[in-house]
C-alpha cells in the first residue's frame, strides 16, 4: 500500500546527521525575507563576477546538486540506486547567446548522453532547448515575425544542434527530454520537437517534449498531439510539469499587454494537469508519460490510473520523477513500491547553477508550502527514530 507518510522509507538513506542539516536549511529556506536577500545578493555577484561559490556550495549547492562534472556525480548516483531510485543527470546550463558557450553545451550534453546509454542507473537524457539558439532567433520563430538573414542561419543551427541531440539518443538507444521555459519560445522549439518525434518515436518514444499544465493551452495541444502521433503512426514521449515561471509569466504578459497565458488559479492548473495524466494513461498504446512533480495527489493519481488501465508498476512507459533534494518521501516510497523512480540530478559548476538553485529557493520559501511538508517529515522521522532507540 503506498504511504507518502512513511519516513522510515523516506529517509532510509539519511544518517541523523543529515536530517539535522537538511533542517536547518529547510529552516532557513522557510524565510522569504532571506530568500530574497540571497537571491538579490547572487545576482549582483552575478554580475560584477563577485566569487559565491564559498557560501553556495556547502548548502545550496550540496543539498540541490550531484556535482561540478559527470564524474563526480557518482556518489550520488549510487547511493540513490541502493533503494531503486535512478537518477537523470542534467547539465544545468540556462539560455545563452555566446557561440562558444553554446558549442561548449552541446558538447558536454552529447557526453550526457553516452554516459546516460552505459549507465543502468540513468533511464533518460535532458537538455534545456534555450541552450542551443539565440533568444531573439526563437521568440521571433515563435510569433512568426519576419527573420532576419542572420535570424535564418541561427534558425538553421539551432535545428540541426537539436537533431544531433535527439539524432544520438535514438543511435544510443536512450530517451531523451526536452525541458520547456519560457512561454515565448515555445512555440517554436514545440516545432522542432514535434519533427523530433516524427523522425525518431517510430519504435518507441525517445524524444519526450514537456508540457507545463499551468498553461491554459496544454491539455488541447496534448489531445492534438497525441491525435497527430496516431494518424502520422509515432510515439508520444511527455514530460508533465506545472511550471516553474509563474510570476515572470504574468508579469510579461502585463508588460507587453497580450493575453496571460497561465491559468488563473492553482485549482484550474491542477485540474489539467491531473486531465492530462488521465488522458495520457487512456492512450498507453503510442504514449509515454514522465509525471515530474512533487504533488502527492498527482504522483497517488497516477498509480491508480495504472491500476485501473492495468499497466504492470515496471512499465517503461510511465515514469515518476522528482528534483534531486526535494519530496524524497514520494521517490523513495515510489521506488520501495516497485514504480519507475528517478530524481532529476543537476550537475556542473557552481555560478551556472545559481539560477537553477536561486529558483528551488524561491519554490522552497514558506509562501509556497513545500518547505513545511519537509520540515514536518524530517520531524516525524527524528521523533520514530527516537522512539525505535528507546
Ligand atoms: C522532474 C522535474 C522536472 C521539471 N522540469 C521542468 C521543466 O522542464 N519546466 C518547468 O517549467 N518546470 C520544471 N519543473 C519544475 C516544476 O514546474 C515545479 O517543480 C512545479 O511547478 C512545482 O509544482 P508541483 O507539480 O510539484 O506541485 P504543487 O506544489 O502542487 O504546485 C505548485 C505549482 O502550481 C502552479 N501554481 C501555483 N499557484 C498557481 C496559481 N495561482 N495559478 C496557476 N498555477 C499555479 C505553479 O506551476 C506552481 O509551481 C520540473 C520539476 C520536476 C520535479
Amino acid at each position: 500500500m503506498l504511504d507518502f507518510e512513511n519516513t522510515k522509507i523516506a529517509f532510509q538513506n539519511k544518517s541523523n546527521g543529515d536530517l539535522r542539516w537538511n533542517r536547518f536549511l529547510f529552516k532557513s529556506l522557510a524565510r522569504p525575507s532571506l530568500v530574497k536577500f540571497g537571491k538579490s545578493l547572487t545576482n549582483v555577484a552575478l554580475t560584477i563576477g563577485m566569487p559565491v561559490g564559498w557560501i553556495v556550495k556547502p548548502t545550496l549547492y550540496k543539498h540541490f546538486v550531484g556535482g561540478e562534472t559527470i564524474e563526480k556525480c557518482q556518489s550520488v548516483i549510487k547511493d540513490l540506486a541502493r533503494y531503486n531510485v535512478k537518477s537523470i543527470l542534467d547539465y544545468s546550463v540556462e539560455g545563452t547567446d555566446k557561440e562558444e558557450a553554446i558549442e561548449s553545451a552541446l558538447q558536454e550534453t552529447l557526453r550526457s548522453i553516452r554516459n546516460a546509454a552505459n549507465d543502468d542507473n540513468i533511464p533518460f537524457a535532458v537538455f534545456k532547448p534555450t541552450a542551443f539558439g539565440e533568444s531573439i532567433m526563437l521568440q521571433k520563430a515563435s510569433v512568426n515575425s519576419p527573420l532576419t538573414l542572420h535570424d535564418e542561419q541561427e534558425k538553421e543551427k539551432f535545428f540541426n544542434r537539436i537533431d544531433v541531440l535527439c539524432k544520438t539518443a535514438y543511435e544510443n538507444n536512450i530517451s531523451i527530454l526536452i525541458d520547456a521555459e519560457d512561454y515565448a519560445y515555445q512555440a517554436y522549439i514545440d516545432e522542432v520537437v514535434e519533427m523530433m518525434m516524427q523522425k525518431y518515436n517510430k519504435e518507441r518514444a525517445i524524444v519526450f517534449n514537456t508540457l507545463q499544465m499551468y498553461r491554459v493551452d496544454r491539455l488541447e495541444f496534448l489531445k492534438e498531439s497525441i491525435s497527430k502521433a496516431r494518424s502520422e503512426g509515432y510515439y508520444y514521449g511527455v514530460k508533465f510539469v506545472r511550471g516553474a515561471y509563474l510570476e515572470k509569466e504574468r508579469e510579461r504578459a502585463r508588460k507587453m499587454e497580450y493575453k496571460d497565458p497561465i491559468q488563473p488559479d492553482k485549482e484550474s492548473t491542477d485540474a489539467d494537469y491531473n486531465a492530462a495524466l488521465k488522458y495520457s494513461v487512456e492512450n498507453i498504446d503510442i504514449v509515454s508519460v514522465f509525471n515530474g512533480t512533487h504533488n502527492e495527489y498527482s504522483s497517488r493519481y497516477l498509480t491508480e490510473l495504472m491500476e485501473e488501465h492495468k499497466i504492470p508498476r515496471d512499465d517503461k512507459r510511465v515514469w515518476f520523477s522528482q528534483l534531486y533534494g526535494m519530496s524524497d518521501h514520494i521517490s523513495f516510497n515510489l521506488a520501495a513500491e516497485g514504480y519507475n523512480v528517478a530524481k532529476y540530478l543537476p550537475y556542473g559548476p557552481v555560478r551556472h547553477v545559481l539560477p537553477y538553485l536561486i529558483r528551488r529557493a524561491e519554490e522552497n520559501t514558506s509562501v509556497k508550502g513545500q518547505t513545511s511538508r519537509e520540515l514536518m517529515l524530517i520531524t516525524q522521522e527524528k521523533k520514530r527514530r527516537k522512539e525505535e532507540k528507546n
